[in-house]
């Protein structure tokens, strides 16, 4: 019998014997095989990025969250060579924890940034969290209505799932392509739960945290080194009926606000309501945005943040080489068990072992 569901047994269900399908393959389609994307070399790329090519833009970018060993030594030369035209751009963190608006607030602001100063806008992400085959992820195109299809926008979502120091460090590097390709705008976006903030607080010029009004202990639940990093927090969600409450949350924030030291800024935070929704208070958002921008180009805090980032970032990167390399050697891998397997046992001190491991670690270098 060919198909046993056809027994007795199966009373209610009879198979049909059922026709033979066509491969699933399109066979014609294996003649296109080698129609493979061809790689550009250092010179192209650089070349495209300046000229401001998009589609080179996004190969380069790919390149940079590529974890291959031979993309990332072109992509490390390109971001090289590109430096020389990056850095001219005003860079803006947006934060806020899922749910506050982020999406719905980065396109109306994105619209009311290129209509009203012209140029052109990047929106980055940093989510490490993120998997591409997982849901939601941060700059996603398709929650960027107008700004996905304005032709002055290149959104791009966060590099996927690594160590966060990983991910923050591919979307600075992103940032330099962006601002050679005439990127003037960037914005880069990252959920509010956590150390994700500092690592976007590292690399941009104004730290925007996007707030809701909650039940009046909206200030319990934010922790307060995010609100110190803060240049401006903006309360969403202020329409209907939820005016009043954003409002009462906004003074809540302005009080809170006092009782820290004045930022090296000089700049005084600023608290405003808005509804992103419903396109309300974008104009003063962006009037204390750009306020501030030119404050600290006056005092020359705009310049000194962007050094102190710089050196931030060189110590950053040396810390994450030297770890990875320290943990992905062999040698070390083994003896870390048998030390960790000794401090546990009380037959070691964690000094000791530690420094047993990096001792054989530097002598393996020498
Ligand atoms: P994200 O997770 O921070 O990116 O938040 P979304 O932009 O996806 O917004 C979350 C939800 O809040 C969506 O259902 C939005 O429609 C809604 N929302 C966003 N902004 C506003 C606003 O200004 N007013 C109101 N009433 N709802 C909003």
């Amino acid at each position: 019998m060919e198909h046993p569901e056809n027994s007795e047994e199966y009373k209610g269900l009879t198979v049909n014997k059922g026709i033979e399908q066509p491969a699933t393959v399109n066979p014609y389609l294996q003649f296109r095989k080698k129609a493979r994307r061809r790689q550009f070399s250092v010179g192209e790329y650089v070349e495209g990025i300046v000229k401001g090519d998009v589609t080179v833009l996004s190969q380069a970018v790919t390149l940079v969250e590529s974890v291959k060993p031979e993309h990332q030594a072109v992509a490390q030369e390109v971001i090289e060579k590109c430096l020389p035209y990056s850095g001219k751009s005003f860079r803006i963190g947006i934060s806020g924890v899922p749910g506050a608006g982020k999406s719905t607030s980065i396109d109306v602001f994105g619209i009311h940034v290129l209509e009203r100063y012209g140029g052109k806008l990047a929106v980055l992400a940093i989510d490490p969290s993120s998997e591409r085959s997982k849901g939601s992820i941060l700059g996603d195109k398709t929650r960027m209505e107008k700004l996905s299809v304005h032709p002055a926008s290149f959104i791009r979502p966060s590099p996927t799932a690594g160590s966060l120091g990983g991910v923050a460090r591919k979307t600075r590097e992103t940032i330099i392509l962006c601002e050679a390709a005439g990127f003037d705008k960037i914005f880069v976006e990252t959920v509010g739960v956590g150390q994700s903030e500092t690592a976007v607080h590292s690399m941009v010029d104004f730290f925007l945290l996007i707030q809701l009004a909650g039940t009046g202990d909206e200030l319990q639940g934010i922790k307060r080194g995010i609100m110190e990093m803060a240049d401006g927090i903006v309360i969403n969600k202020a329409d209907g009926s939820n005016v009043e409450k954003a409002k009462l949350a906004a003074a809540h924030f302005r009080n809170a606000l006092h009782l820290f030291p004045a930022p090296e800024s000089g700049w005084t935070p600023k608290v405003l309501t808005y509804s992103g929704f419903y396109g309300l208070g974008i104009q003063e958002i962006w009037d204390m945005v750009y306020e501030y921008y030119h404050f600290v180009q006056a005092n020359g805090y705009f310049e000194h943040r962007r050094n102190e980032q710089a050196k931030y970032w060189m110590y950053e990167t040396i810390n994450e080489q030297l770890r990875d390399s320290f943990y992905n050697n062999r040698q070390i891998a083994e003896q870390l068990v048998r030390e960790e397997r000794q401090v546990l046992q009380g037959a070691s001190t964690s000094f000791a072992a530690a420094r047993r491991l990096l001792e054989s670690y530097f002598n393996r270098q020498a």
